[in-house]
Order: structure tokens, then sequence, then C-alpha cells
């Protein structure tokens, strides 16, 4: 066993990833074509390398046209898993999926959970990946229909559902975090947890993290890479102990930013907060979840032990209820422990 190896073995729990940025890329191109939805190119290596913002949003928007009924939500849902159990042993996952994407083409919202969780409970019994879906807010509609959503939530509840957070294109001339207060106060007062995505960004300031905590009072935050920007802000999060779900692959392609040991993650999870590492929209930017810790991780800079680290919080953050945590942190636990002896053995004793 090498160092990839180890990477790609340790059990992972990701927290933030976009239903439908879950989809295989064959089964895309599959249903694209069975429901006569236009592509750019039918070529799959060409599909995803976007040569701006036009040529993402027509695939984007592809997928979501291609998903029209409930048997190929639940067999894409279905397949996500299998995919990410291959690359990158994944052992939970939650899923934003947003309902206002489906509820234009005639999908309602108890149809697109139902059909997502048929797909999630059938891997769940294949490869034993636990799940949580979290409806999110559609953030290029108006605050009004982030509380309409939160309503459509609770008026129908499932075992499932676990909290809400945000969605869709970020807002290119940045977003205050208090447009949503209202969705965001209705969602806690009835018991949903919540999170953000706030300071991903240049144009995203860092009190935007510090609205998020302290005014939408999330349980999580996704992104957020900007607070190492600000001591104060940087500090507040320290004292807040509040997970941060960070994705390596879509940030290099959306900001920009150099994978190197001055990235704002690498300096997040050095300043000693809580980061774990997600795929945010896997098959749109050619990641998974196992690429995001064999290949960003070491060229942040970090290494091994910060990878279980980072592996580890995934499932201290998730939302599955407590004796689901323990069982998996356990399971966690006894899989590091077989890795690391294994690294031992293949590297020569005691290297
Ligand atoms: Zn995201």
């Amino acid at each position: 066993m090498n160092r990839d190896d180890y990477l790609r073995l340790i059990p992972k729990a990701e927290l933030h990833c976009h239903f439908v940025s879950t989809m295989r890329v064959s089964t895309l191109l599959e249903l694209c074509a069975e429901h006569r939805v236009p592509l750019r190119t039918d070529d799959l290596d060409s599909l995803l390398d976007y040569e701006g913002l036009p040529d993402f949003l027509d695939v984007f928007n592809a997928a979501h046209h291609a998903l029209t009924r409930g048997d190929e939500i639940a067999r894409v849902a279905y397949e996500g898993v299998e995919d990410a159990v291959r690359s990158g042993n994944l052992r939970y996952r939650e899923y934003f999926v947003n309902p206002d994407n489906f509820a234009d083409r005639g999908i309602d919202y108890p149809s697109l959970i139902d059909a997502m969780s048929d797909g999630l409970l059938q891997a769940e019994r294949d490869f034993g990946v636990g799940f949580g879906i979290v409806p999110s807010i559609n953030r290029s509609l108006p605050a009004s229909a982030a509380t309409q959503m939160v309503r459509t939530v609770l008026d129908h509840p499932r075992d499932r559902v676990l909290g809400i957070g945000k969605d869709d294109i970020t807002p290119e001339r940045g977003e205050d975090p208090r447009r949503f207060a209202e969705a965001y106060a209705l969602a806690r007062r009835h018991g949903l947890r919540t999170t953000a995505h706030v300071g991903e960004n240049l144009t995203m300031p860092p009190e935007n993290v510090l609205i998020a905590l302290d005014e939408l009072q999330v349980d999580r935050v996704d992104h957020g890479y900007r607070v190492v920007d600000d001591e104060a802000v940087l500090e507040r999060a320290l004292d807040a102990g509040v997970p941060f779900v960070c994705t390596p692959h879509s940030t290099a392609m959306l900001s920009g930013w150099e994978f190197s040991d001055a990235h704002r993650i690498a300096r997040m999870v050095d300043a000693g907060l809580r980061v774990t590492f997600a795929t945010d929209d896997a098959v749109f930017f050619k990641t998974d979840i196992g690429k995001e810790y064999v290949e960003a991780l070491p060229r942040m800079g970090l290494d091994l032990p910060d990878a279980v680290r980072i592996a580890r919080t995934g499932f201290e953050a998730a939302w599955c209820d407590d004796a689901e945590r323990s069982r998996l942190l356990a399971d966690f636990d006894g899989l590091v422990t077989a890795l690391n002896a294994a690294l031992r053995d293949s590297e020569g004793h005691g290297a």
C-alpha cells in the first residue's frame, strides 16, 4: 500500500455535494439522449472542459433537464454512491438538493425526496453508506422563495431530511447572507439544522462568515475560506468550533486559487479550524471524493495525520443521529488503525 492508497481508503463522510452533481457522466449522456436534451458535444472528454460560464451552464442545466422521472432520480442517487465508494471509500453523505429546480419541471417536493430516498436506501443496503438530505435555498431566487421552500419542507416531514443549506450559482456581485435570515430562522425554530455557503471567494467578505455564525446561527459553514483573511472573524470561528466543509477542486475551478501550502484551506487547517473535504459538484468539475484527498490534499502541504483529522471531522460534523455517528466513528478509528499498520509494513518498519 502506498500513500495514495492510504488517502483513497480513509473512510469518508461527504457533507457538501449537490445531488445532481453526483450523476455518473455516462448516465448524464444517456438520459440527455433519451430525453432529447441538447448538449454542446457528446464527447465525454470535451463536454466537461469549459471555455467559460456559458459552457458550464449548458451542462449544468442539461443535467437537471435530463431528470424527468422518479426512477431516473433513484438511479442517479444509487450510482452516485456506488462510484464514490469505489473512488474514495465513502461511508456517509449528505446531499444538497434544490426543490425549486425540480418543481419547474413538475416534480414536487415529496416526490423528489422520496425518489432520492429510494435510490439512497438501496445503496445504503448494498454498500452500507448512510445518508441525509439537505434541501437548499436557490440563491438566484428572491428571499421569499427561500422561506416558501422551508415551509414546503416543514409541511412534508421526512426522516432523512436533516436541515437546510444553499444551492445554485454563486452571485457574481456578492451576497449578503442576511437576505435569507427569515428562511434560516424558520428552519431553526422547527428543529432543522442549518448550513450556508459563505465567504467562498473574493467578492464575499470575511464578515459574511460572522453573519452566518451570529445571525443565521448555522451549525456548519460551506466553503468559508475568507475566514482566514480577518483575524477577528477567525478568532470567532475558532471559539464557535463550527465545522467548515471545504471543496478543493471546485474552488480551484471557480476561484482560480492554485494549490499550495498558502492556500486558504491549508491556512484554515493550520489555524486549527475544524475542516473537512467534499466535492461540491463532482461531475461538473471532473472530481470525486477520492481525488480531493489523493490529489488536492498533498498539494496544499497537508500530510497523512491532517488527512485523518479532515476525514474524521466529516463524521463528527454529520447530522445523523448520535448512535449512527458513534458507529461510524468507531468504524473509522478501526480502519485507520489498520491502514496505519499496513502503511508501516509496506514502507519498511518504522518508516
Ligand atoms: Zn456548493
